[in-house]
């Protein structure tokens, strides 16, 4: 067994899969419980990291780690959501696809910094379908005076899923693709300048979001402390 496969058995902690079910055309929606979520301090926008091929022979070969957003955490119930996407194909995807009430997952968390900051005087959420459970899990957060600003990038209709409630708070723009500045212009017909100090939040591809980074902070002057920005892919 190899020291990274070794180091990440000790560390990591089991949650059984409860249910999973296809809620999009690309994304299934998984229910995790552990006793390790009982007594979690968990803040909306953190993310669980799973990892996949511990029990395989073959070492660090078969190891993999993937990210996930925690869309809805319930410490009564010990109980966690995430959505999963499934465009990728890799590890992750197949996982989702093939997971079944009673599967045991090793995960490691909950951690990450693209958590809701509290008190802004009105938010922006920018990213691709990948995002929607971590933009939910935040916007459920904001109080309803405030200001929230959302593009979320959709390639087909049957891609877009509502948050577990089943509203739909955030605006998608179903398109083949959507380059840095279409995300901006979209944002911009709901208001973006016109509210200073929108704090923005910006997921999702990395090219698109690093991309979007800069013509906010180079173009619009957009202050650094006002720009969260988190690829959650390559
Ligand atoms: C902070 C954070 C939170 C995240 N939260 C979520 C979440 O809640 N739900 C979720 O589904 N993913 C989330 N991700 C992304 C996730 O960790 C994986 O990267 C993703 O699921 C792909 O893993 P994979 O093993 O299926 O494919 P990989 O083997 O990692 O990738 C295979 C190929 O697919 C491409 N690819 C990866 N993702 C996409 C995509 N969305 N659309 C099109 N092509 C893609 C890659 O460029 C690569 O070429 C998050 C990532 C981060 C950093």
């Amino acid at each position: 067994m190899s020291l990274l496969t070794s180091l990440a058995r000790q560390v990591t902690q089991q949650a059984t899969i409860v249910a999973a079910q296809r809620i999009a055309a690309h994304a299934y929606q998984l229910t995790l419980a552990s006793p390790a979520f009982v007594d979690w301090t968990y803040t909306p926008g953190q993310t669980l990291n799973v990892f996949f091929g511990l029990s395989a022979r073959g070492g660090a070969a078969t190891l993999r780690k993937r990210t996930y957003s925690v869309w809805d955490y319930n410490p009564h119930t010990a109980q966690l959501e995430l959505a999963v996407c499934t465009f990728s194909d890799g590890p992750g995807a197949r996982w989702a696809a093939q997971c079944r009430a009673g599967d045991e997952v090793s995960f490691y968390g909950p951690g990450g910094k693209f958590v809701l900051a509290p008190n802004a005087v009105g938010y922006a959420l920018l990213g691709d379908v990948s995002c929607l459970s971590h933009f939910y899990a935040l916007r459920r957060q904001i109080p309803t005076d405030v200001p929230v600003i959302s593009v979320i990038h959709a390639q087909h209709t049957d891609d877009c899923f509502p948050d577990l409630d089943g509203s739909l708070p955030l605006h998608f723009v179903v398109a083949d693709t959507l380059s840095a500045e279409q995300f901006l212009a979209a944002a911009e017909a709901q208001g973006l300048r016109s509210v200073p100090e929108t704090l923005v939040y910006w997921g999702g591809p990395q090219t698109t979001c690093v991309a979007g980074h800069r013509v906010l902070q180079r173009e619009w002057q957009w202050p650094d402390q006002l720009l969260k920005t988190k690829p959650f892919w390559k």
